[in-house]
């Protein structure tokens, strides 16, 4: 006899109306039958005060690395400083390197300017300025690092890549400020172009951010999948919630090699907990998304489909309600008797839901080797705090060119990124804050040794060195920006 496994999956109910929504999303996917066993964990607000900063204890994630896969209710962070992100705890410990945000417009049922609208965007979530590197270094000036690695943004664009193929979407957007962070955001462009020539029939284009998230704002219809970057993928995929009205109905996933999350982009809403309004449709698109995740996509679109059909129906929850338009006003349990008592109906106003029934296969992200490019130290910036002679560059300019460096020369200072020694401009503000870039001669390289022995200098002219980068050149190509004004 064939046994009907059910895959054990990991549910927290969370706070606010998360237990409310929860309740309600598993009483749909049941009743449709999806193959599921729930393993719950306790996640959020108690968790945090009962001392644990993570928000989330051991058991959760003993709990998440054998099931793997974790629908999540919404939490509430409480206020005050010590509480880390629940989400960000779980992005980075298990490695969950893809969210993907599908924005929908479902007009009329939904107000929205933009009826048309059916993008996704795949966010790149372990890096950029989120690594949480910060730093004060002066008085005047702090610091949050942007690192951008190679195998990152190839995981994540091959992902996007991937994703439109197996999804049947026919373009890809990619989004970065290239044009400004010409090696970090470069790199990831530069990365997007070569990975795009594999997939010829998906077509492939860049957008500046800047113009591209004015694009989403005025035309979200042109875009298909989106890929970029964490900062700008974060600010974006709201823009484009709003404007297709979606932000109470959407889901969204975060993937990584193992270990998926699934949940509402809303938060906790606590203003309505406990009242039984809560509109639990951005849950029930998050678990969609899951089933889409665990190869039952068939399950996928008939949940959406019944979803779909209500909406159409005019069954609506109090902040979807419209005069006229709306036939009755629910509550969140009653909302999702009315999804059951549709599954198996498709909608007949909007098109019906299709998560490509090809798609079962896996994803093909592995990383490509690529041979290592020959590295050579040739300069080192090294980052002062000065504040002294009212701030003129031309005396610690001066001072630095009095020093015997042995062939390692001051070539230029900048303040800000802007050149202000030698032949700086008067009307430049100064910070306190000074990058002082030393270059060995044309041809030479430069030693540790040598490096150790300009801070021992310049510690004797009594500066305050506070850091330092290495210029380094890769099979000759430099690996540094340029000041602006060198
Ligand atoms: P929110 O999304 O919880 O609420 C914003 C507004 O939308 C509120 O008026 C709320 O009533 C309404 N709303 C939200 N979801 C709704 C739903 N399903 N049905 C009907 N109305 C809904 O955002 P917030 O008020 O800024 O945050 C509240 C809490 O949620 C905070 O503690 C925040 O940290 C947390 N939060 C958690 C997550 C998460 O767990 N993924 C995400 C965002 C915010």
């Amino acid at each position: 006899m064939l046994m009907n496994h059910k895959t054990k999956i990991t549910v927290a109910y969370g706070d606010g109306i998360g237990p409310e929504i929860m309740k309600a999303t598993l009483a749909i996917l049941d009743a449709a039958g999806a193959n599921l066993e729930y393993e719950v964990i306790e996640i959020g607000e108690r968790v945090y005060l009962r001392g644990i900063s993570s928000g989330m204890e051991s058991n959760a994630i003993e709990s998440l690395r054998n099931t793997k896969i974790f629908l999540k209710s919404p939490i509430t962070t409480p206020q005050g400083g010590g509480f880390k992100s629940l989400n960000v705890t779980t992005r980075k410990s298990f490695g969950l390197y893809a969210n993907v945000r599908p924005t929908k417009a479902y007009a009329p049922f939904i107000k929205t300017h933009f009826p048309k609208t059916d993008l996704v965007i795949i966010r790149e979530n372990e890096e950029d300025l989120y690594a949480g590197i910060e730093h004060r270094q002066t008085h005047e000036v702090y610091q949050c690092l942007k690192l951008i690695s190679q195998p990152g943004s190839e995981k994540i664009i091959r992902y996007a890549f991937e994703y439109a193929k197996k999804y049947g979407r026919k373009k890809v957007t990619c989004m970065t400020k290239d044009n400004i962070m010409k090696l970090a955001d470069g790199l990831f462009h530069k990365t997007f172009d070569e990975i795009a020539k594999e997939y010829p029939s998906i077509e492939a284009d860049h957008k500046i951010i800047d113009i591209g998230t004015a694009l989403i704002a005025e035309r979200p219809e042109i875009f298909d999948v989106i890929v970029t970057l964490n900062l700008y993928g974060d600010i974006i995929s709201d823009v484009a919630a709003q404007v297709t009205g979606s932000v109470g109905l959407g889901g969204s996933a975060n993937v990584g090699e193992e270990v998926a999350m699934f949940e509402a982009i809303h938060g906790s809403a606590p203003d309505i907990a406990g009242k039984d309004i809560a509109n639990p449709s951005g849950l029930l698109n998050g678990a969609i998304l899951m089933l889409v995740h665990l190869g039952q996509p068939e399950m996928a679109e008939k949940i959406s489909n019944a979803w779909m059909k209500t909406l159409e129906d005019g069954i609506h929850t109090g902040d979807i309600y419209q005069e006229g338009l709306s036939s009755k006003k629910v509550g969140t349990q009653e909302f999702a008797q009315a999804v059951i008592a549709r599954l198996g109906q498709v909608p007949t106003k909007m098109l019906p839901a299709s998560f490509g029934k090809e798609g079962k296969a896996p994803m093909d992200v592995a990383l490509r080797t690529k041979p290592k490019a020959k590295k050579e130290l040739i300069g080192i910036d090294v980052f002062m705090d000065w504040d002294q002679h009212h701030r003129d560059p031309n005396v610690l300019g001066n001072l630095l060119r009095s020093l015997d460096t042995g062939g390692l020369k001051l070539s230029l200072i900048t303040n800000r990124g802007v050149k202000v020694f030698p032949n700086g401009m008067k009307e430049t503000f100064c910070s306190d804050h000074w990058r002082c870039r030393f270059k060995v001669e044309e041809g030479k390289i430069l030693t540790h040794t040598q490096v150790i022995d300009l801070l021992q200098k310049v510690e004797r002219l009594g500066l305050d060195f506070i850091k330092t980068e290495h210029l380094y050149t890769f099979d000759g190509v430099k690996g540094f920006s340029l000041g602006q004004g060198e």
